[in-house]
Formats: C-alpha cells, structure tokens, sequence
C-alpha cells in the first residue's frame, strides 16, 4: 500500500475551498439533526443543491466523459464523509443510473438520466422479498405481460429510500417455471403508479427502510430494463458494484473497501472514547492511565487500523464485523454514560459508541450479510466449491 502524501496543485487546492465551502453552507447542524430525526439518510433540499451545482454528474461520469478527475473524485469523497452528507439514497441512485444508462430503452434514458444529475429523480432497490433476501433469484414478485404492458404484483422487504424516491429498480419474476436466474426480468417502476403502497420502517439504529406492496401496478414496455428474463444480466453490474467487486486503483485514491463511508462511524466512536478516557476525571487520574483501558482502546483502534485497510470484500467483512466486536469494549471503557445516544446531556462520547452499537448489525446484513460474503470469498476467492447445505445422506 503506498501511504505518500498526494501533493494538490493549485487548482485542486482551489477546488478543496470550494467544495469545503459549499458543504458548510449546505449540510448544517439542521440538516444533521433533520437526518437523524427521520432516518432517510437523504436531504432533498442537500441533494437537489449538489445537483445544481453539477456535482452528482461530475461524480457519476468518470474523466474522460466530463467528470472529475481521479485527484478531485477523492477530494469530493472525502470532504462529504467528514460533513457527513447523508449519502444513502445518492448511492442508489447512481448504481441504477448506470443500468438504466446500460439497458434503458433510448426514451428511458432521455427521460431519467437529466434528472438524475440535476438531483430531481432518485431510485432504489427492489430486490429483497419478505420470504429471504440473501437469494435474490427466489424472487416471487410477478410480471405479466399484458398488451404493451406489465402488470406486477408482490411486496417487497427493506426498499431503502422508496418514499424519497421517484423510481425503484425493480426485480420480478415473469417466468416461474424456468430456472430461476433465467426467470427474472428487471423493471424501472415509477413509484407514482396506482397499487404501489409504501410502508415505513425503522431500524434499531433509526435508520429508515420500507416495505413496499405492489398490486396490479400496471408499467409501459418501456419500463424493462435489458431482455424479459435477462434480468440477472441486468442486476449483475449494480450488485457487484454493491458487493464491493471492483478492481482497486494503484494510484490510492479510493477507498480500499466498501463501505468505507460507514466505517466512518467506527473512527468516530474510536476517537471520541479516545478524547473521553484521556480527560482527567474529579479525582485528577484519567481512566486511560488503568491499564486494563489502554489495553482495549489500544486493541479497538489496532482492529479499526487493520481493517480500515483491508481491501475488496475481504474489507467489507472486516469492517462490519470489527464495529460488532468493538463498539461492545468502546461503550464499556468510556463507562455508564455511553448508554445515552447524542446530544444528551453527559453523555460521555456524545453517543457515538452507542449509535455504533446499534449500527454494527445492520451494517453486516444490508448489501449481503457477513455469512454470505463469507461463502463469497470461501467459493470464489479460496476456490473451496460451493456450501452444501443438504443434510448429509443416510448411510
Ligand atoms: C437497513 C437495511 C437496509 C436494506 N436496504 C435494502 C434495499 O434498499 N433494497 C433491498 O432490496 N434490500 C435491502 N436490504 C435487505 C438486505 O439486502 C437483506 O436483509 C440481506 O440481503 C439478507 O436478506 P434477509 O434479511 O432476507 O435474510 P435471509 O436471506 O432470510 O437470511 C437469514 C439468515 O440466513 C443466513 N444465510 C442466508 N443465506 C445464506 C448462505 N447462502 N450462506 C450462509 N448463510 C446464509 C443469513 O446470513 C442470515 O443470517 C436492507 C436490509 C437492511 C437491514
């Protein structure tokens, strides 16, 4: 890994003030707080301004279309990261965007992408079923061609950002009697059709998800993205992206892993519990200077180190599972006041060992859970064959 130092020119410093100064007059406490509040991990008034601005396209276009260059990409990253944008939705957003771009019919393509930079369409992702999410090819939701249209019918279980968005990218079943990746055909719903009910959800962290009814939805032709029961096709681009299976960049500047935005949550707990046993308490001894407290601050933040440079899906795994085996110790060493969440009074770290806590599952389960990334890297990394989870025969 090369840890030098990137020198910025100074155009690219010039971009930094403007970036920097954007964010602060954009994602304010307000903004933070409203976040929170409601668990979207989106802020329309935020994106529709960083739309404006001509940032969504810079970001999603790579140089040689317009877009930013390698320097800026990083520069952009990380300026949002340390303001903390909420970020979820935009992260959808794009992924689709490039399978619409991909797979849209050309009028498809006309109609959303403009609007997907200036910030006013947002789209998410339809693929879990109330029945089981990790196997997205057992979908249930059915398509059924009727004229030049489909009429769709099922639910859909965690549609992270539906209410805020215009479109769901949506995974159906149109041929049951095939098997089953040669059964799906891959939709771009707009969520204003009649028979589309969405249902909020909140998560032990207070993250906002939903449930999403579908029922005789009825979608122009236009809408199928790829060939009827191509969907996997379709689908493969996005979830490899979301499974974190891109070539790492020798230049360094990007993340090694996904989800490097969440595992910003775990630096920030490390280094408020940090700040928090280094102060000297009533009696003038810090709780550092027990060393049972070194000890486990020390072993966090050399497990927050090891794995915020763990790369490809090897990182994915190493991130989720050290905020759940630290965030644990954190709350522990920072004391009984850990237990209060942010922006309560005494609380120690101002909550964010706490917020960490209820964080860590979650972040193991959406995108894939740790098992299944897991029998990822045994089957296709290790080369181990596929799990058989059939009870052994009888001898
Ligand atoms: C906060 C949040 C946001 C989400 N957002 C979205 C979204 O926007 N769109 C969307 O479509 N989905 C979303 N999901 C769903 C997420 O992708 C699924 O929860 C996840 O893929 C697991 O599916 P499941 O919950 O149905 O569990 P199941 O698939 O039913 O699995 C149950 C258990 O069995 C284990 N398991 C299953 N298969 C295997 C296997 N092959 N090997 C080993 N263990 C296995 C799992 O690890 C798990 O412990 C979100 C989930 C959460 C929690």
């Amino acid at each position: 890994m090369d840890f030098t130092l990137v020198d910025l020119d100074d155009d690219d410093r010039a971009f930094l003030t403007e970036v920097r100064d954007f964010l602060a007059e954009h994602v304010t406490d307000e903004v933070r707080r409203r976040d929170r509040d409601t668990g979207d991990n989106f802020d329309e008034g935020v994106h529709l301004a960083i739309g404006a601005a001509g940032y969504l396209e810079k970001e999603w276009r790579p140089e040689s279309e317009g877009g930013f260059t390698r320097v800026r990409r990083r520069i952009w990253e990380l300026e949002k990261r340390r303001v903390h944008v909420p970020w979820v939705t935009w992260g959808t957003t794009s992924m689709v965007a490039r399978a619409v771009a991909a797979f849209g019919k050309p009028e498809l393509v006309d109609e959303v992408l403009p609007k997907v930079f200036s910030g006013h369409v947002r789209m998410c992702l339809g693929y879990t079923e109330p029945e089981g999410g990790s196997d997205i090819a057992t979908c249930k939701t059915r398509a059924v061609r009727d004229g030049d249209q489909w009429v769709i019918n099922g639910s859909k279980m965690f549609t992270t950002g539906a209410h805020n968005c215009q479109y769901v990218f949506l995974i159906t079943n149109t041929d049951p009697g095939a098997r089953k990746h040669k059964s799906l055909s891959m939709f771009l719903v707009p969520l204003d059709l009649p028979g589309i009910e969405i249902q909020g959800i909140r998560t032990v962290d207070g993250d906002r998800t939903n449930i999403v009814y579908y029922s005789d939805v009825r979608v122009d032709d236009k809408y199928l993205l790829g060939e009827v029961n191509g969907g996997w096709t379709v689908l493969r681009g996005p979830l490899d992206a979301e499974h974190g299976a891109v070539a790492s960049a020798p230049d360094g500047l990007q993340d090694v892993t996904i989800m490097a935005h969440q595992a910003g949550f775990m630096s920030a707990a490390v280094d408020a519990v940090a700040a928090r046993v280094a102060r000297p308490g009533p009696d003038g001894r810090r709780p550092v200077d027990d060393g049972s407290v070194a000890y486990r601050l020390g072993r966090s933040t050399a497990r927050l180190e090891a794995a915020l440079s763990t790369p490809s899906i090897f990182g994915r795994v190493s991130q989720a599972q050290t905020m759940r085996d630290i965030s644990a110790d954190l709350m522990d060493i920072a004391g009984p006041a850990s237990v209060l969440p942010i922006e309560t009074d005494g609380a120690a770290d101002d909550g964010a060992s706490e917020y960490l806590y209820r964080f860590a599952p979650l972040a193991g389960i959406y995108g894939g859970t740790l098992e299944v990334f897991r029998n990822m890297i045994a089957q296709h990394v290790l080369g181990l064959g596929k799990p058989a989870y059939a009870a052994p025969a009888n001898k």
